[in-house]
Parts: structure tokens; sequence; C-alpha cells
């Protein structure tokens, strides 16, 4: 059960809420939300006690409305709000009606790099720049990144064409840093469960892109996306980016697009789709950004780079800009036939 405090309700109003619901013992988690405080009963409760409390908090003060859900997430659910969050980031709308590109770079490797990774990506029509700075890699020995200098570079090439971005940060004690400098966090898919990392991202108004872990289940997901919710950040943007393969002969990993249809009907939350770590070969990232588009995602995450035999990391997958230009032309062509703009 979900109880959606008024906008403007007192610490009292909340408290006396609270106060109820553990007065029948059981715990009463309280979550400050966007301008309102939500309080959820983690327990699955029997019809009697359901309908006994539906009727007392009901008629409480400060209180907007009380919902049903058996999820253990709550913030994060389709209950918590029927209506899907908008992200609004500078000029860009995430999860509204335009479909959203993300591109550029795996890593920002160096001012030239990016500056041309992000004139390609201007010139496609997309918002936002990518590229990571610090950068969560399999090996210590492979490129770790230009760290804070790749923040500063990524600032100065994202103020000069105008475009938002996204880049990773690894640990809660990096959260201001990289915040000082980017639009978005990104949240790796490694550290989906990071769980000090999602409280530090949660308290820094900054909205969160919250990737799929290698072998998350969609509870454990949503409740990922909880942790940054219930700091009272309402801007979390999810995405797919591919399970862990059983065989990684072919594909990197294994793009789970049926998860899209599900995280649009049990959450809220925007989805992006990144073909490019879903796959791991640049060919297969056209045929995977149609089908996220079909899906029902909200955008997807493409890598690209200026020249991919000599890219730094993810070459591999990584798209020219002839192709990604191609890519966006294509997804163009594909979004008003399932009523997205572009
Ligand atoms: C990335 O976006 O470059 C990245 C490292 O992604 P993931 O966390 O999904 O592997
Ligand atoms: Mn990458």
């Amino acid at each position: 059960m979900i109880i959606v405090m008024q906008v403007g309700a007192s610490e009292a109003q909340v408290e006396a809420v609270a106060n109820v619901i553990r007065n029948k013992g059981l715990e009463a988690l309280v979550m400050p939300g966007e301008g309102r405080t939500a309080i959820g009963i983690p327990a699955s409760l029997n019809n009697d006690q359901r309908t006994d409390l539906e009727a007392q908090i009901s008629a409480m003060e400060g209180v907007s409305r009380v919902t049903q859900t058996s999820h253990p997430y709550k913030l994060a659910s389709r209950e918590y709000s029927k209506e899907s969050r908008v992200v609004k980031v500078k000029n860009v709308e995430i999860g509204g009606d335009a479909f959203v590109i993300m591109g550029g770079p795996c890593s920002v490797e160096s001012l030239e790099q990016f500056r041309s990774s992000a004139r390609v990506v201007k010139e496609s029509g997309a918002t936002i720049l990518r590229g990571g700075a610090f950068k969560p890699r399999t090996s210590p020995y492979s490129f770790q990144g230009l760290a804070e200098e790749g923040l500063r570079i990524m600032k100065e090439v994202g103020d000069e064409f105008g475009l938002v971005t996204i880049t990773e940060v690894m640990s809660g004690d990096m959260v201001p840093l990289v915040a000082q400098y980017a639009d978005i966090l990104q949240i790796g898919a490694r550290s989906m469960q990071n769980f000090p990392l999602l409280i530090e991202a949660g308290k820094s108004g900054k909205p969160v892109f919250l990737k799929r872990g290698p072998s998350a289940t969609i509870d454990e997901f949503l409740l990922a996306a909880e942790y940054v919710l219930s700091q009272g950040n309402p801007d979390v943007i999810l995405c797919e980016r591919g399970i862990t393969a059983f065989d990684r002969q072919y594909t990197r990993n294994v793009l789970d697009l049926g998860i899209v249809p599900a995280l649009k009907e049990y959450s809220h939350l925007p989805v992006i789709v990144d073909p490019s770590h879903g796959t791991g070969i640049a060919r297969y990232v056209r045929p995977m950004a149609k089908a996220a588009m079909v899906s029902g995602a909200d955008g997807v995450m493409i890598e690209m780079h200026p020249n991919p035999k000599e890219a730094l990391s993810d070459g591999s997958q990584a798209l020219t800009p002839e192709m990604f230009l191609s890519v966006i032309e294509d997804l163009k062509r594909l979004a008003p036939y399932v009523s997205r703009t572009m």
C-alpha cells in the first residue's frame, strides 16, 4: 500500500499517518518525494487489514490518496503515478512524445575526438551527448578514462554545441565532482546495486540515468531506482543495456527488449535502450535501435566514434559518423509509425 500525501502536507500530518500504521504493528516507509511525501507499507496485507487501513487513512488530514501495490518498489511503481514521468533537462524532455537520442563515444579521449563526435551528434538532430570520463573497465590495465580532464572537455564541448551531457559516476564520493560538470549522472550496469552511490546520486538534484545490472531482475532494477527516488529525486531514467549472455561468441550481451513494455506497465519512469552495449557489434546496432523504438522505449543511447578502429574503449560496437547519421535517419522515418516525434 502507498499513501501519497498532499503537496505541502506538514511533518506532523505525515507522522500521524505513519503512527497509525506503526500502531498496527506494520512498518511505515516514509519517502520524501518531489514536493510531496509518500508512505509505503512494505508488508503484504490481508483484505480486512487493507480495507480497514484504507478507510482510516483516507480520512486523515494531509492525505491525498491511498493506492494498492503488491510490489516491493513503491515510488517507482505505476500505482504511485498513473502519469508517465517526463524528465526535463535544459530544453530536452525524456519520456515525452519525442524519441530521444543520446550519442557519442564510449570514452572522452581528447578535445579533438570529443568535439568531432559532438559535431556529428548535433548534425544528426540528437540532443544528448554521451562520453565516459571515469570508465568501469573489466581489467585494471585497460584505459580508465581521462577523469576530471574528461569532464572538463565534456562540459566545454556540450556548451559549445548546445547539447545536454551525460557521463558515468562510479562512486558516491565522486558525485559532487561529476555533478559539477554533467547534466545527467549515469550509473553504470556494474554499479546498479552500489547503494551508497544510488543514495548520493539521489541527493545530487541531477537526473539519474540508471543502467540495468547485467543479471538484475525487474524487481532489483526498480528497487535500485527506488533508492534514488526515496532521496526526493523524481528524475530517474531507466536503461536496458543487455543482460549476461550464455553465448557470448556472437553478441556481447542479450538485449532484453521484452523488459521495455514490462517496465512501462509496472513503472512510470522513462525507459531508454542501449543497443551498443546490448549487442557489442556495430552492425547490429541499427536493427536493435529500430526494434527498441517499436518496443515502446523513449529513446536510445548509441556509441559512435570518429574513428572506431582507434577507439580506446568499445571500438567494436562504435558506429562510424556515417553509420550513426544513417541509423538516426532510419529512426526518423520509423517514428511516425509508432506515434513518436523526432
Ligand atoms: C558505457 O555506457 O560506456 C558503459 C560502461 O555502460 P554499461 O555500464 O552498460 O556497461
Ligand atoms: Mn561503452
